[in-house]
C-alpha cells in the first residue's frame, strides 16, 4: 500500500527525486538530505509502513538483511570508523517522517554526531517481571 501525501512513498517510488544508492522491488536506499555525517543514508520500504509497530517481520528481516550489505559498502567507500543504525518510531522518539526508515550514520573521529542517553538504574525484580510480561506476547 502507498499512502497519499507521504513524502517517503513518493521518494521510494521515484515520484520525487533522491540521491539513490540502490533500489530493488521492495526498498530504496538514498542519501539523507540533511546528513548527520558524510554518507548518512536511509533505507525505506516501497510499501508504506508508518513505523516498526506497523511492519511485518518478514519485511523487517529483508530490510535489515539489506542494511548489512549497505553498511559494509558505505564503510568500504567512506572509510568510516564506525556507524550508528538509528530508527525512530513516533513523535516522542524523534520521528519526523512517518514512513518507516532506517538511518545508517557513518562515524568518524572528531565528528559532531550526538546520539546519547543518560544511563539509568535497573531494579532486578522489576526487570524480571517485565521480561515475563513481554515474553508472553512473543
Ligand atoms: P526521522 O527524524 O527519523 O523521521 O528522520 C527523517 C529524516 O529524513 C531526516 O534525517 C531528514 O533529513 C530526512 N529527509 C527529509 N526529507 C528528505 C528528502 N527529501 N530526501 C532525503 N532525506 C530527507
Ligand atoms: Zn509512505
Amino acid at each position: 500500500m502507498k499512502k497519499e501525501d507521504c513524502l517517503f512513498c513518493k521518494i521510494a517510488n521515484g515520484e520525487i527525486p533522491s540521491t539513490t544508492i540502490y533500489e530493488n522491488n521492495d526498498f530504496r536506499v538514498f542519501f539523507d538530505i540533511a546528513p548527520a555525517s558524510k554518507g548518512h543514508a536511509l533505507i525505506v520500504p516501497k510499501q508504506h509502513y508508518n513505523d516498526i509497530f506497523d511492519m511485518d517481520a518478514e519485511t523487517g528481516g529483508r530490510l535489515f538483511s539489506l542494511a548489512t550489505a549497505v553498511a559494509r559498502a558505505l564503510k568500504k567507500e567512506l572509510k568510516c570508523e564506525g556507524m550508528n543504525i538509528v530508527q525512530n518510531n513516533g513523535l516522542i522518539a524523534g520521528q519526523t517522517v512517518f514512513h518507516f526508515h532506517l538511518h545508517l550514520i557513518p562515524r568518524y573521529t572528531g565528528d559532531t554526531v550526538n546520539i546519547v542517553w543518560q544511563p539509568g538504574e535497573a531494579d532486578q525484580n522489576e526487570l524480571q517481571a517485565l521480561a515475563k510480561a513481554v515474553r508472553k506476547d512473543l
